[in-house]
């Protein structure tokens, strides 16, 4: 099996994104996310492992992509995860893709990133994504357990988007857990450097779903409501009702923009909202 995969291979009618591929130097990811979507799908996902044979693969693999192709590191792990320390497989990836022409997408949840801004620079056209879900440590502390405080990836972020551009994805919004601070949130990340605000409502998926209930019993009720009763299912995963999804996301929008910053929504059906790529890819 290749390790440079296409996105969205299922082309989901929700996915407006350019045509790319994804990569990754790990299966499985330890950040421990209760709203983890890979979760559901890859075995023994809690306990992280490099892929076989990574680096040699992916040498031979780079060279038969086409000139400015798309990758984007990663989908389905972190790519910084604690791991990523100690192996430096993400490291050395960029390293090797450093001499092809690659328009190069990370997506964090790490301050890590911050250690290879030196070969990160290297990269003609390069967009970082940190996702930023809450401000508040301790919410973060339950929702993420093993990612980095909001705090550590703010400061990765001042320290960077005055080199790379880079995109917040306050991803997942969880109502009503981390939905009333919006405001909050954005002002912090406008202020650390962010150009984009990429945002998408929690979806429910039986296991995702299993572990945000038992962390937050009291919200089993309304979960259960708008979710098991009220939602609605879409490619396998359970939506919130349209019009609470149309309006959290307007309100995120509406304090982007007010902050002038770029807006996007992803795989919510209301791309007519969006003012730039999904992705990050504007900024490629
Ligand atoms: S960082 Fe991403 S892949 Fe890792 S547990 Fe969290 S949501 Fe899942």
């Amino acid at each position: 099996m290749s390790l440079i995969t296409p996105f969205d291979p299922w082309q989901s009618p929700l996915c407006t994104c350019r045509k790319k591929y994804s990569l990754s130097a790990y299966t499985g990811c330890s950040h421990g996310c209760l709203y983890c979507y890979a979760s559901s799908y890859i075995r023994g996902f809690s306990s992280p492992r490099p892929k076989k044979d990574f680096l040699s693969r992916l040498e031979k693999e780079i060279k038969k992509m086409p000139a400015d192709s798309t990758i984007t590191i990663s989908n389905s792990s972190d790519p910084y995860q604690p791991l990523e320390e100690k192996l430096r497989l993400t490291r050395s990836a960029l390293e090797i893709m450093k001499d092809y022409e690659i328009n190069l997408l990370i997506v964090t949840k790490s301050d890590l990133v911050t250690r290879d801004v030196d070969i990160l620079q290297k990269f003609k056209k390069k967009v970082i994504a940190i996702t930023l879900t809450t401000i508040d440590p301790a919410l973060a502390g339950k929702l993420e357990p093993g990612a980095a405080s909001p705090q550590k990836r703010l400061a990765a972020i001042k320290k960077l988007s005055g080199m790379i551009p880079i995109i917040l994805r306050l991803d997942p919004l969880v109502y009503p857990l981390n939905t009333s601070n919006l405001d909050g949130i954005i002002k912090e990340a406008k202020l650390a450097g962010v150009k984009q605000i990429v945002t998408s409502t929690y979806k429910a998926k039986a296991d995702n779903f299993k572990r945000m209930v038992k962390a937050f019993p009291e919200h089993s009720r309304l979960w259960n409501d708008l979710y098991i009763k009220e939602g609605k299912k879409r490619s396998n995963y359970l939506y919130l009702a349209k019009s609470l999804r149309e309006k959290l996301i307007k309100k995120v929008r509406d304090i982007a923009l007010a902050q002038g910053l770029e807006f996007s929504s992803c795989r919510e059906g209301f791309s007519e909202l969006n003012t730039a790529a999904c992705d990050g890819s504007s900024w490629l």
